[in-house]
């Protein structure tokens, strides 16, 4: 085995590495979930994009330069090492692009992914529902036959970045007949048509990094299902697989976290009983990075990602957690000032729920990859008499937040 890259990477690496030392702002950017931030991260991409730098590894034509995957590992070891600003179009180049590139028409790949690539237009995951989140598969939201195409109606939440993004992307049952995992449909959708409303969601800290979107009888034309109509679950495993695996979070995040995490150790006087931890992180972190190659090679082979993802996302959110914790310990009190360490800590706790949560990944790594056996699906709890008779909330959202779009 070669761990050694070829001459073309190392080329690649050094222009790559340069460009991000002349280019990456500082002061870093706004935080990407303000309107101003937001319009920063976008000119960012822009500018990201024009140095041919935005998505790597698609063809040229689309925006990219026909690298191969090793190279683009090589980008984001140096993209997480120059501390660059986070993706605003990550949603869209991580998940949505490979399903493209998998499922997608020659047309929907000529319409969409230039403007992705070059951030002008930015999209949202819509595939969470206030009742289908680990069980996707019980999502409601429904798709119905018009002329020309579809009428979507709904309610999806959690969709990160919503608040501000332009297009989205999710699941609709097009067969309500259908048992739950077939009839459905993928769509792409503007989150800005008639009948769209975006509600944004305030985190802990206030900004909208989420949002609710209501879909009221939204019209989509027949060339925006991807994939096959009633082949939606397909089509969604397949971004599923990025989100976990591959693109979402590649190792260079983790390496460039644990190398601070190293740094730090080092400032606080390399204290002994934090001595394991640290070299724990930083173990985790070159492990991910060494599977990460298998599964390139993999991947270059012929190969798919199918359920092995699990294991990595497993891997990649806990490492995350534990290191920012030893950070935090390292810091001390000083760790409850607002810092990078803190904010790293606080969304890190988030690793362990979206993309899948850690749960359901343990159960498909023992059903699909260990042969254990399946769980039993769960049966609708039968009501009991100490149950308060309530009636459900409206879906009307609250009218104190602020409204996106229409
Ligand atoms: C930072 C962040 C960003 C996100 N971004 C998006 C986005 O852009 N688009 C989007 O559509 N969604 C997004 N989500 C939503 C995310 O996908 C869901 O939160 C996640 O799938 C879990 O669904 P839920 O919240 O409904 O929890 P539930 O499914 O209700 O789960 C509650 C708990 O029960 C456990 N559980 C459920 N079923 C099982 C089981 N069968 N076996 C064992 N344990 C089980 C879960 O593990 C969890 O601990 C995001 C979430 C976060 C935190």
């Amino acid at each position: 085995m070669d761990l050694d890259f070829d001459a073309e990477t190392v080329a690649f690496r050094d222009e790559a590495r340069a460009w991000l030392r002349a280019h990456v702002p500082d002061p870093p950017l706004p935080s990407m979930d303000t309107p101003r931030g937001y319009e920063a991260h976008r000119a960012w991409e822009r500018s990201l994009s024009d140095a041919r730098l935005s998505v790597v590894t698609w063809p040229s034509e689309y925006g990219g330069r026909d690298a191969p995957l090793q190279q683009w590992l090589v980008f984001e070891e140096e993209y997480y090492a120059a501390g660059a600003p986070a993706r605003v179009s990550q949603n869209g180049i991580s998940l949505l692009a490979p399903t493209m590139f998998a499922h997608g028409t020659p047309s929907q790949l000529a319409r969409y992914l230039p403007p992705m690539a070059h951030a002008d237009e930015v999209w949202a995951q819509a595939w969470s529902e206030p009742e289908a989140g680990s069980d996707l598969a019980a999502l409601r939201s429904r798709a119905r036959r018009v002329d020309g195409g579809w009428s979507l109606s709904g309610q999806k939440t959690w969709s990160s970045r919503a608040a501000y993004a332009d297009r989205g992307f999710g699941l609709f049952r097009t067969d309500p007949s259908a048992s739950r995992h077939h009839g459905l449909t993928y769509f792409l959708f503007d989150l800005r048509a008639s009948g769209v409303t975006v509600r944004p969601i305030p985190q802990l800290d206030g900004e909208p990094g989420f949002a609710e979107i209501f879909l009221d009888d939204v019209f989509v034309p027949d060339s925006d299902v991807l994939g096959g109509v009633g082949d939606g679950w397909r089509v969604a495993m397949s971004t599923a697989s990025n989100e976990r695996g591959l693109s979402l979070r590649s190792p260079g995040r983790f390496l460039a976290a644990a190398s601070r995490l190293v740094s730090l150790w080092r400032s606080r006087g390399a204290p002994q009983d934090s001595a394991d931890r640290v070299a724990d992180a930083w173990i985790g972190a070159r492990a991910y990075q060494l599977q990460t190659f298998e599964t390139v090679t993999r991947l270059r082979a012929g190969g798919s990602l199918g359920p092995e993802s699990s294991v990595g996302k497993l891997h990649w959110s806990e490492l995350d957690v534990a290191l920012h914790e030893t950070a935090l310990d390292l810091l001390g009190p000083d760790g409850e000032l607002a810092s990078p360490w803190l904010d790293g800590y606080l969304f890190s706790l988030a690793g362990p729920i979206y993309a899948g949560t850690n749960e359901i990944q343990r159960n498909i790594v023992a059903e699909r990859l260990l042969g254990l056996p399946k769980e039993p699906r769960p049966q609708p709890r039968q009501p009991r008499p100490e149950d308060r008779q309530e009636p459900r909330p409206a879906l009307e959202p609250p009218e104190d937040r602020p409204e996106v779009g229409r």
